[in-house]
This record gives structure tokens, sequence and C-alpha cells, in this order.
């Protein structure tokens, strides 16, 4: 541990902070799956958070600890969605002005949605890097505060919230699967689970096309990779060159990460729809597609993060039919 990481007693703190504002989302059995892997499994179904993914958790705890000054002059964000919606949700709620900068790469349905929050919306280049550019000269030129999706000690200790909701729901849980990308959410949820749960294993679970957390591990530094378009749109972007907390917090605190490539990933969102009747993402449906490619050992009851539900449903139609992972494979 280094005196920068986030603890538990923050983790606590932010579930005090950002209760009433967030879903305490339900832990599900699910037999089918259980019986692929050998051991009981379970969903945590947090695509049904407020919003279609925990990264309300995150955004609500840092926006409630903006002090008043910070809270008037607004907050900015680079986003491949996710983030940027859940920003623009809390900000609405707080009466602040939200302004969220993306890519390119973003998908319409994400777009649409955010604008509907009522944040403003610039896009901006072609990678998640571009994006976070327009953010550096909000905040240089107009004052904004920036709230990244994940590199953020507030952020991190919101999604550790889920952790802890985890531990309570399944308090002998052996394994906790959690969708990676930036790593905010799988340093917070390490943190909470560990923290109150020592002997409880945490695995990463990222798509193989533009793992950055996984490259930046088998490195030992923040290193860049190619950004590629994926079924798991959520999961894609760097972890930050000049990363502070949640590249250390997930080399010490992650057990291992699995990497899957598209058609597992396709066939975890098949899964989730037509066995567990589950609307996800292809980023909430990674922990589903590791258990069934057989990437998973079996060590006891194991936990499973649906981590989001933010899916362009014309795309969703396509996976459950067998299509457009070859599309976008090609
Ligand atoms: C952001 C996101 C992730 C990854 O979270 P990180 O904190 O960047 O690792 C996983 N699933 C969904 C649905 C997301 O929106």
């Amino acid at each position: 541990m280094t005196a920068n990481d986030v603890t538990l007693s923050d983790i606590r703190a932010a579930r005090e902070r950002i209760a009433g504002k967030v879903e305490r989302t339900p832990t599900v059995p699910s037999p089918n799956l259980s019986g692929h892997l050998g051991a009981p499994v379970y969903l945590k179904l947090e695509h049904r958070q407020i919003t279609g993914s925990f990264k309300l958790r995150g955004a609500s705890n840092a926006i409630a600890s903006l002090n008043a000054g910070e809270k008037a002059r607004g907050v900015v964000a680079a986003s491949t969605g996710n983030h940027g919606r859940a920003l623009a949700h809390a900000a609405k709620l707080e009466g602040m002005r939200a302004t969220i900068c993306m890519s390119r790469l973003v998908p319409q349905n994400k777009l649409d949605e955010i604008r509907r929050l009522g944040a403003e919306i610039r896009i901006v280049g072609n990678s998640q890097d571009d994006a976070q550019q327009e953010v550096d000269r909000l905040v240089a030129e107009d004052g904004l505060i920036m709230l990244p999706p994940f590199d953020h000690p507030d952020i991190i200790a919101g999604q550790g919230t889920l952790g802890l909701e985890i531990i309570e729901q399944v308090a002998d849980a052996a394994l906790v699967l959690v969708p990676l990308s930036g790593g905010g959410l799988a340093a917070g949820v390490a943190a909470a689970v560990k923290g109150v749960s020592p002997g409880t294993k945490v695995i990463g679970v990222s798509m193989a096309r533009g793992a950055a957390m996984k490259a930046s591990l088998d490195a030992g530094h923040p290193v860049l990779v190619e950004e590629l378009p994926t079924l798991a749109d959520s999961l894609g972007g760097g972890i930050g060159l000049d990363n502070r907390l949640t590249f250390s917090m997930c080399r010490d605190l992650l057990d291992d990460v699995i990497l899957l490539n598209e058609d597992e990933i396709a066939a975890g969102i098949r899964h989730a729809y037509e066995q567990e009747r589950e609307i996800v993402e292809g980023a909430g449906a990674v922990a589903i597609a590791a258990v069934l490619a057989g990437k998973v050992g079996a060590s006891g009851p194991t936990v499973l993060i649906l981590s989001g539900r933010n899916i362009d449903m014309t795309l969703h139609r396509k996976v459950v039919c067998g299509e457009a992972f070859k599309e976008s494979a090609a």
C-alpha cells in the first residue's frame, strides 16, 4: 500500500455521501453459470444502476465532495459514454453545469443520452487522449473542475461502494470478477472486498483488443496501446502515462487479469440475454464471458459484476442473432 491509495474508510465515507443518490443493486444466483463453473455463481446486477452503469457511484461521490466554490465553476470530463452520462446526471441533481468531451468513436446512443441529461457536449479527435486534451484546455482557460473517469481518489472510492455491497450480499465470496479498463472499478472493488474479506480473490477481465491496464501491468509501468473497435466499447481507452492511482492499486490488489476475444464477449452478451434474461453491453458481459470461455478456475462462490447495460439495441439484436461480432472483429 502506498500513501495515496484509497482505503476502506474512504470507501465507507463515500457510501454515506452517496446514500439515496444511487441504488443498492441486487445480487442473484445463476444456476446456469454455476453449472458451467462447478461452483456457486452470483450476478451483481449493477447494469440496473441509475444511468445504466456503476459509474454513477464514483461521479456522485466526486461531485458531493466538491466545495461550494468548485460547484459554482462546473465540472468537465472526457468520457467514452457511461462516465459522461453519470456525471451529467449527478451534476444535474446538484444543480451544476457539466461539460463532456468525447471522441468521434463514441456511439450515437450514448451521445444522445448525455445531451438529454442536460450536459454540454464537445466532440474532439479520434481517441480518448484527444478528448482529454480538450478537457485540459477547458480547465486551464475556463477554470472548470476536471473529474476524470477513473484516476481520481473520490471516483475510486465511489466505485468501491459496489465492493462493500458484494461482500454483504455474498459473505463467503471466494472470487469476484471485475470488468477492467482504466481500473477505477477494479481498484475500488478490490480495496473494499479485500479490506473486509482479505481471503477473497479479485480478478480483472478485459477485451484482448486494446487492453491498456494488462499491457501496463506486464510492462511494470503505464504504456500506450492502440485503441481498436470492440464490442466492449466501454473498456476502450488508455490508463494515462501519468497514471497516479489505479495502476499501482491494480498491480497491488488484483490477483490476475483475463483477456477475451470478440467472439467470447459476444457469447457473454448472448448468454446474459437468453439464459439470464438481462440486457447488458459488451463491457458488462465480460465476467460472464470469462466463465463461459473456461478461463476461470472454480475456487468457491464466485461473483460476476454486470457493470453496464448501455448498448445500442440494433447492435444488441445483431449480437443475439450471432452476426455483429464478426463485423466488429474484422
Ligand atoms: C467504465 C466501465 C468499465 C470499466 O471501468 P474502469 O474503472 O475504467 O476500469 C466497465 N464496464 C462499464 C459498463 C463501464 O462503463
